[in-house]
This record gives structure tokens, C-alpha cells and sequence, in this order.
């Protein structure tokens, strides 16, 4: 079991989350917990350090923004203990949870799950710290922004356990953004790869890493609600997962197939062209290893057809924050690359429908492009994959688009 920042943001909501553990103990089943820190602690925590030094090391940073977790497992324990279910809290570095010496982002290279393992066959509750581990100097590390998700599957995944519950203050994954279509659908199932993609483009539910994990290790991934009152949940029974939350599985356990499952959306785009690029080899080498220098994550990229075979233009997307930084690089740099001229806009939104059934079904772009079409929307860019199709448009477009796309698969709620 898995609890986010939202679900233990205070003592009331912790104690909510020890009735949630409580009830599948009194089931038979073996627990482990892991926490986040209460929600914006981490980052308080991180702001600090952005006072305490101007460009903080990363290991003293590790040091401090850890400890949001150390705090909510040690009080999650505690509360347990005070209703009577054994329970103890876990550090990184206790279990351990060994990671590479990536300060601020490090990757879990090993989870020694044989202490844990013990403990749970003892009976004992294993209340463990998310977001981190220990490097091979010995130091304290943590695992990105959001990374507790992450924590939990890959213990999951040493302890062997059954199911992999998420519980976040969402009920589950949904077609689309309810903030924006009224007309969502909980998804009941969703295959990793679906996940993974809506994962990516902003669905922001569950760490990108952690879904790959998952998929990488079988782990059966489930996202619920820590919000519903835990007398009113039906302890969890392996053989039926499907009636709460939304279970994240093979695809092959998913009988009822819909071609797309979701659609997702990534604001705050920007577009940049270069028009008249010089069409020969290398070229493109130089723009984008000029960007990744720069430490600017390229999105999509569209180069045209060069119409004389002399020039051709390039446009490509960077996240908006990145747009100065960008044109600055390219500016700089155009006698090096030799271009025209350089054009961008901002204000872009980059929509996705994502759905495996893509692989086997003929027609789903066009339906989507005609279905923009019908609106008026112009797309000024397209990428795809195997599952997924993407188009940059216009940002003042995006509640029209969603909602278009959303009734045009067959995904709103009748
Ligand atoms: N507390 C950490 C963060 O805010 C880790 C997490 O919540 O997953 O990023
Ligand atoms: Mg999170």
C-alpha cells in the first residue's frame, strides 16, 4: 500500500491511512506501507536548501529533502501502534534500499527484501520511508520528484507481493482530465503501455519510472482512492480487482478492448522553426546537440521534405520555460548551423489519444485529425507511435479538443 503526500497531509488523514492498513491486516493480509511526505513538505524542504546555498550539493541536498518521509513513516507507525497493529517505520538505508550515487535522481540498483520479508511473516507492519535509498558511499539518496511511487513498486516487486496499491486522492485513471470534460470514465483496467504513455504526457498520476518498473517486473499495479472512508472498503480480494480503482496490467488481461483509452494533454509548448536549413548531412547533429548541451528536452520534431534538395526547415517543440534559453542557443550559434530565419510561437498544448488498440485498428488518426477539422482546429504538428498519436495545436483549443476527441472515440459516460 502506497500513500501519496495528499493522503497524509496531517494527523487526521494519517490516521485515516492506519484504518486503511488496519483493515487489510484484519483480512490476513501481510502489509507493507509507503509513505510520502505530508503534501508541500518536500517542497519546503527543497526551497531551503535553495536558501541555504546557491547551487546546493546534491548530497547535503538528498540529505535534507529526505526527511518529509523519515517523519511520516515514524507517525504512521505510531498511529498504528496506538490502534493496536504492530508496526514498525523503515529508512532507506535500513532495508536497504540500495541506489547508484545519482544525488537528486538516483536509479534503485537492489532491494534487499529479506529483513522486510521477516518482519511481514512475523506479523509486523513495515511502514517504509519513500523517495529513498541508500548510494554506495553510504549516503542518503533520493529518487526524483514524485519518486515514493516508485519506492513502493520496487518493493513491491523484492517482497513479491500480490497487488501494488496506489492510493491517491483520485479514485482511479480517467479517459481524460475531469477538471476539463464533465463526461469522464474511470478506466477499470489499463494496460502498462497505455499507462505509460498517458503517464508521460502529463496525466500526472504515477511516476513515470515507476510504471515502467512495474511492467519490467509483473508487478499488479493499483490506483484507489485514500479518500473514501476505509469501513467503506471491502478488504482487498486477489481474485477480483476490478471494482475499486483502476488496476494497471498486461494487456491480455483486458477483455473489453477499446481502441482508444484515454486521451491525455501537455501544456505550456513551445514551437520553434528554423526555415531554410541547409539540407545535408549533419545538420540536424549539430542543431539538437547544440539543445541537448544546453540541457533542453526536445519534444516533438518535424523536418519537411526539401523542396529545391538545397534547404529545408526543422521545427521542433521545447517546453515553454525553455524557450529563451533556446533561441538564445540558436541565435548564437547561426553561423555554425546556417539558417534562414527563426520563427516560434508559444501558448502550444500537445494532445494525445493513446489506446493499444491502435495497433490493429485502421482509421484512428484520421478520425482524430477530421474530428479537429470539424471544429476548426489546425494542427501545426503531428508525432506518433505504436499506441499513441499526438498533435500541437493551438492552447486555446484545448478544452474544445478534449471534449471533441472525448465524445468522437466513444469514451463519455452515458
Ligand atoms: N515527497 C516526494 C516529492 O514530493 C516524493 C513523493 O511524494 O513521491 O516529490
Ligand atoms: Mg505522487
Amino acid at each position: 500500500m502506497k500513500f501519496g503526500g495528499t493522503s497524509v497531509a496531517d494527523m487526521e488523514k494519517i490516521a485515516n491511512v492506519a484504518r486503511h492498513v488496519k483493515r487489510e491486516v484484519e483480512a490476513g493480509h501481510q502489509v507493507a506501507v509507503i509513505v510520502s511526505a505530508m503534501a508541500g513538505h518536500t517542497n519546503q524542504l527543497v526551497a531551503w536548501t535553495n536558501e541555504a546555498a546557491r547551487d546546493p550539493d546534491r548530497g547535503e541536498y538528498d540529505a535534507v529533502v529526505s526527511a518529509g518521509e523519515q517523519i511520516t513513516s515514524g507517525l504512521l507507525a505510531l498511529t498504528l501502534q496506538g490502534m493496536g497493529v504492530a508496526a514498525r517505520s523503515w529508512l532507506g538505508w535500513q532495508i536497504p534500499l540500495s541506489t547508484n550515487e545519482m544525488h537528486g535522481s538516483a536509479r534503485i540498483i537492489d532491494i534487499d527484501g529479506s529483513m522486510l520479508g521477516t518482519r511481514l511473516d512475523s506479523g509486523e507492519v513495515a511502514v517504509i520511508a519513500g523517495f529513498q535509498g541508500i548510494g554506495a558511499d553510504g549516503r542518503i539518496t533520493t529518487l526524483g520528484r514524485g519518486g515514493s511511487d516508485t519506492s513502493a513498486v520496487a518493493i513491491a516487486a523484492a517482497v513479491k507481493a500480490d497487488l501494488c496499491d496506489i492510493y491517491t486522492d483520485v479514485d482511479g485513471v480517467y479517459t481524460t482530465d475531469p477538471r476539463i470534460v464533465s463526461k469522464v470514465r474511470r478506466l477499470s483496467r489499463i494496460s502498462y503501455e497505455e499507462m505509460l504513455e498517458m503517464a508521460s504526457l502529463g496525466a500526472k498520476v504515477l511516476q513515470t519510472r515507476s510504471v515502467r518498473m512495474a511492467m519490467v517486473n509483473g508487478v499488479r499495479l493499483r490506483v484507489r482512492s485514500s479518500f473514501i472512508r476505509p469501513e467503506d472498503a471491502e478488504p482487498v480480494d486477489i481474485n477480483n480487482l476490478q471494482d475499486q480503482g483502476t488496476l494497471v496490467c498486461d494487456e491480455e488481461d483486458i477483455m473489453e478492448q477499446h481502441i482508444v483509452s484515454g486521451i491525455a494533454y501537455e501544456k505550456d509548448e513551445a514551437k520553434v522553426t528554423l526555415v531554410k536549413v541547409r539540407d545535408k548531412p549533419g545538420v540536424s547533429a549539430r542543431i539538437f546537440g547544440l539543445l541537448a548541451d544546453a540541457n533542453i528536452t526536445v519534444d516533438v520534431i518535424v523536418q519537411n521534405v526539401s523542396e529545391d534538395g538545397r534547404n529545408t526547415d526543422v521545427t521542433f517543440t521545447v517546453p515553454e520555460a525553455d524557450l529563451r534559453r533556446t533561441l538564445d542557443v540558436l541565435e548564437r550559434q547561426r553561423d555554425e548551423i546556417g539558417y534562414g530565419e527563426l520563427v516560434s510561437s508559444s501558448d502550444m498544448v500537445k494532445i494525445s489519444v493513446v489506446g493499444a488498440g491502435m495497433r490493429t485498428h485502421a482509421g484512428v488518426a484520421a478520425q482524430m485529425f477530421s474530428a479537429l477539422a470539424e471544429n476548426n482546429i489546425n494542427i501545426q504538428a503531428i508525432t506518433t507511435s505504436e499506441i499513441k498519436i499526438s498533435v500541437l495545436i493551438d492552447a486555446n483549443f484545448t478544452e474544445l479538443a478534449l471534449r471533441t476527441l472525448h465524445t468522437s472515440y466513444g469514451l463519455d459516460q452515458t
